[in-house]
Order: C-alpha cells, then structure tokens, then sequence
C-alpha cells in the first residue's frame, strides 16, 4: 500500500511545485495520473520514488516512510536515449540494477534474458540499445524495471517518445505485465485517452502548484483491446468526464459548457466494419 498525506513540495528557489497531495493506491492497482503540462508531476513521482526529498507532507510505502530510493522501486523515464547505457548490451542493460538484488552474475544473466523475452526482444540481447529502433529501447527500459520484479513501478510519460504504433503496443505490454505480476504502478501521462484505457483509476491533477483535483475509476474490464474497449460507452464517457476535468470543470453529467462526448473515431470504424458485415 502506497500512501501520500499532505504532500508538498517547494523547490530551493522559492518555487512552489505541489502543495496538499493526498492519495491513497492499494498493492496491485494501475492508477493513471493525468494534468497539466508542468504542473508537477514528475516533482510527486520523484517524491514517491525518494528521489528528492518534499518539504511537506509525507510518502509511506508498506508502513515505510520513504526517505530515500526505497527497496522494490523501479523507475521509467520518457527518456530512454538517456536511462540505457550505450556501452553496455542489451542484455547487460537489463541486468545492471540486479546487482542491488544481491543475484549472482549467472541468475542476472537468468533474470534478464526472461524479462526481454517478456517483452519480445530476447532476440536483441546481444545488440547495444543504440542499434535498436526507439520504441525498442523503451521495451528494454521496461524489461530492466520488470527484471528487477519491483513491487511499485513507476512510469513518467513512458510512450511520449514513440510513434502511435508502438505507443498502443506498449500499452498492451503494460497491462499485460500488470495483469501477470500484480505490482501497482503509477503511470504519468498526458494523453488522457491513455490515462482510461490502461488506468484502473485516473487521478487528475490540477494547475501548479498541483492538488488532487478528482479521483476517477475507470469502469472497464480488465482484459482490454485497443479497437474494442475504446469503443465502449463507459470508455466514451470516462474519457469525456477526465477531459473536462483536465480541462477545468467539474467532470460530471450535468456540466452545462462542455459538448457531448466525442466517440472515438475508432469506434465508428468497428460500426462501419460491423453494418459492411
Ligand atoms: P510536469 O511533470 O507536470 O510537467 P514538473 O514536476 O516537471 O511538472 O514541474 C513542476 C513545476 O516545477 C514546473 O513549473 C517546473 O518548472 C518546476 N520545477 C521542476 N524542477 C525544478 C527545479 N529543480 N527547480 C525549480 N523549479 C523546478
């Protein structure tokens, strides 16, 4: 169980990033976490993971309170040119941080080679990640944080660098991973469309300094498909209900100045395909 109270954080220049987070994720859930662009997310996440220290407010992890890069975390960046080692193999890449493990260099070895397979790429073990297409070396970046089988994974706008292809193939990949190993993950994104269709829950956040402005379920089965989920009435009206919240109003049924949920053009292909059939 994660728990945030009252979290806030001002950087040393005076600049006041988040202020009064609450939020509470059980062990296992996928919490989407949406807002504006630099309104401070990647501050909460790097709070979560220990990686600066808030100057308010509290992070506790399994009864812990985080005070430095906690046991069981692993980390992905948007920046995989900047998270692999361009020296070391994929492998290698992937292997690494099992050394905090406490693994031999063989169950390293091991470890690694099962994680790349989880994500289709044993076949590039042996390559060096600058020999690999971008959104390859986002699925190493994963393998590596996978290998570690980390009990909370967090992940700061993991897709925002792919093409739209391999964005909804590493969305799979994520709940499918989820579905498999059972670890909560946070995944910051942008895309609200992302946020519902991966999310068991989308926290919205609000302008800087940022707040827990909703908390959303997502009321979609978990087994999901890109085509057929999305176009789902409650994947529509989830999506509506987080983008008037992105968008500053209140999100519910009876907002006055927002239009009708838009379908996803996706949707009306299935229909189209399904009447041509
Ligand atoms: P987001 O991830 O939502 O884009 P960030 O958490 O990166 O937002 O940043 C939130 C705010 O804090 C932004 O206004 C950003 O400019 C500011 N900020 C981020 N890092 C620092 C820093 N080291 N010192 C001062 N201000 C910072």
């Amino acid at each position: 169980m994660l728990e945030i109270a009252a979290l806030s954080h001002t950087y040393p220049d005076g600049h006041v990033a988040i202020r009064g987070i609450d939020l509470t994720v059980p062990d296992g859930q996928l919490v989407s976490i949406v807002g504006p662009s630099g309104c401070g997310k990647s501050t909460l996440l790097r709070c979560i993971a220990g990686l600066i220290r808030p100057t308010g407010g509290k992070v506790v992890l399994n009864g812990q309170p985080v005070t430095g890069v906690p046991e069981g975390l692993a980390v992905v960046f948007q920046d995989y040119s900047r998270s692999l080692f361009p020296w070391l193999t994929v492998r290698d890449n992937v292997a690494l941080p099992l050394r905090r493990r406490g693994k031999s260099k063989a169950e390293r070895r091991e470890a690694a080679m099962a994680a790349l397979e989880s994500v289709g790429l044993a076949g590039a073990a042996r390559k060096y990640p600058w020999q690999l297409s971008g959104g390859m070396q986002q699925r190493v970046s994963i393998a590596r944080a996978l290998a570690y089988q980390p009990s909370l994974l967090l992940m700061d706008e993991p897709f925002g660098s792919v093409d739209a292809q391999t964005r909804e193939d590493l969305e799979d990949l994520v709940l499918q991973v989820h579905r498999a190993e059972k670890m909560t993950i946070l995944l910051v994104t942008h895309d609200i469309d992302e946020s519902v269709y991966v999310g068991d829950r989308v926290v919205v956040l609000g302008p800087s300094p940022t707040g827990v402005v909703a908390d959303v379920p997502v009321p979609l089965p978990s087994e999901r498909d890109q085509i057929e989920t999305r176009a789902l009435p409650e994947f529509i009206g989830t999506r509506a209900k987080v983008g008037r919240l992105v968008r500053g109003g209140h999100g519910g049924a009876d907002v006055t100045n927002a239009g009708p949920a838009t379908p996803d053009p996706r949707a009306a292909d299935v229909r189209a395909a399904c009447s041509d059939g």
